[in-house]
């Protein structure tokens, strides 16, 4: 729910005063944050429309982004050994190595995005 909210916080930032019919938002996430593209978009729904109202309809268009790392043997790239608990969706955990050292001592290059891209409303 945590990426919803995030998202959620800039729109109705943005947004206040206003009372939208529809919502399409674009944007891209990483994959360490989450793994349930649709859970995201039923948060949204439900917060923005706590916000704006129940006529609104909110379309989320998400780009998953995988993630890599930067590992100080050198390596900089995916991560193959990337699997998540069996719980799934917002609490995986992620369990991840460098695939050519073994380390877990490297930098987060990617994977722990949340940007809005784009945000188009309908009044
Ligand atoms: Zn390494």
């Amino acid at each position: 729910m945590s990426v919803a909210q995030a998202v959620s916080e800039g729109i109705i930032e943005k947004l206040k005063g206003k009372r939208p019919k529809k919502i399409d938002i674009k944007m891209e996430v990483g994959k360490l944050r989450f793994h349930n593209t649709d859970q995201v978009e039923f948060w949204l729904n439900e917060i923005l429309r706590k916000e704006f109202g129940d006529q609104l309809s909110v379309k989320a268009d998400i780009k998953v982004i995988e993630p890599t790392i930067k590992c100080s043997c050198g390596y900089n790239g995916s991560v193959e050994d990337v699997h998540t608990d069996e719980e799934g969706s917002h609490h995986g955990i992620y369990e991840m190595k460098c695939p050519k050292c073994g380390s877990d001592e490297y930098e987060l290059a990617s994977g722990n995005e949340c940007n809005i891209i784009s945000v188009n409303v309908t009044e």
